[in-house]
């Protein structure tokens, strides 16, 4: 399928609604039926018929229809948040006594729901170190059901090697997830190396203006299907019509979004690359980086985030940088148009802190701005680092 078709016209039945070119808003909790056999019909296929917004609602389903031909996949399922999508995706595999293998660092609340929420339901998670593929296959045991990925990671950016975990994956008919919110749905598509569910958090690169919040979940018709009948029912985190408007206007500009995002992200790279104020860059679409040729391989191109080590061990001086970005908002959601950073900093506590571990590394996200602008911010900002 053509990605200007996906992105202009699929799913989007204009002649049902007055020719209109932007979809409308569904903003409707019900949809009623003329007879009881009408809504006998709809509640033996509210997977299907728009019935009640927290089954089906059109303006949702557009979106759902969009993402999963951008994957290509045969359905997806459109969540409150790129946390509900996760948390949906995982719990629609496991059980009580089942075991998960899980890369190592995942975002966040993933984190949270590998170690702290499925645990007390009676699941274990092994967590590996997900740039050796045959770490899947060691971890592997007589119960495990499912491997998680996020492929690049959270703040440091390993990839897994998808095609070589799929393969393992399926010696041991084990399901497969992955959290692609960082390459986004236009630069890697992973069910097309074996993946089975594929995640986004829709709040970053698909919504695209950090104001609408939204996940996603693509895979086969079946498992999402049982997505729709057990967790998305049950647990109930639904996106709003509103939000899935917005996010279909995010949409439309995805590609040259993405575009600006890749070409402005390798000029600042460049930029950092020659400052003795950087030690190192944490992307692996550096020639210099070990997976450099995996990127290549299982990404299109490369996004707009990066992590950068300060060349300091001094607390001090990596806030004098930070505080000194005009530009850079200091913000946790990317996505959006607007460039961030993100210091590890931020997360220390300066009476217990030592100089060792992660504090100086700086997560950056490059947005639409002009790469000369950022660029200017970011040799002010060095210039206040030692004054
Ligand atoms: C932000 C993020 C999420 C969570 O998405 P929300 O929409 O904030 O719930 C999940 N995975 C990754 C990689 C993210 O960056």
């Amino acid at each position: 399928m053509d990605l200007s078709f996906i992105i202009n016209e699929l799913g989007e039945n204009r002649e049902s609604y007055l020719n209109a070119v932007a979809p409308p808003v569904f903003q409707t909790g019900n949809f009623a039926c003329k007879t009881v056999a009408d809504m006998r019909h709809a509640l033996q296929h509210e997977t299907e018929v728009a019935f009640y917004t927290r089954g089906k609602n059109p303006t949702v389903v557009m979106l759902e229809q969009k993402i999963a031909a951008l994957e290509g996949t045969e359905a997806a399922i459109a969540f409150g948040s790129g946390m509900a999508a996760v948390s949906a995706a995982v719990l629609s595999r496991v059980k009580a006594g089942d075991h998960i293998v899980c890369i190592k660092k995942p975002y966040t609340w993933a984190n949270s729901l590998m170690l702290k929420f499925l645990p007390r339901f009676g699941v274990e998670v092994t967590m590996v170190d997900g740039t050796d593929a045959e770490n899947f296959r060691r971890a592997t045991q007589n119960n495990t059901v499912l491997y998680y990925l996020e492929s690049p990671n959270s703040f440091t950016f390993e990839l897994q090697d998808i095609r070589a975990v799929t393969a393992i994956a399926r010696e041991h008919s084990v399901c497969t997830v992955i959290d692609n919110s960082f390459a986004s749905p236009l630069f890697q598509n992973p069910a097309q190396m074996g993946v089975d569910l594929v995640i986004h958090s829709a709040t970053k690169y698909i919504g695209g203006h950090s104001d609408a919040m939204g996940g996603i979940v693509c895979g086969s018709r079946e498992a999402i299907h049982r997505i729709f009948k057990s967790e998305y029912m049950t647990l109930g985190a639904v996106l709003s019509p509103h939000e899935a408007w917005l996010l279909i206007r995010g949409l439309r500009t995805l590609p040259v979004r993405m575009e600006r995002v890749a070409q402005t992200t390798r000029q600042v790279v460049a930029y950092l690359q020659q400052r003795k104020e950087v030690a190192e860059i944490l992307w692996p679409f550096l020639p210099s980086h070990p997976q450099y040729e995996l990127a290549k391989a299982q990404m299109k191109n490369n996004t707009g985030q990066f992590t950068v080590r300060l060349n300091t061990t001094d607390l001090k001086v990596i806030e004098r940088f930070c505080d000194s970005l005009r530009h850079f908002l200091m913000a946790a959601s990317w996505g959006g148009h607007e460039s961030l950073i993100f210091p590890v900093a931020a997360t220390v506590d300066p009476d217990s802190f030592s100089a060792t571990g992660l504090f100086n590394l700086v997560r950056f996200y490059i947005g639409l701005e002009d790469a000369d602008y950022l660029i200017k911010d970011l040799e002010q900002a060095f210039a206040q680092m030692y004054p």
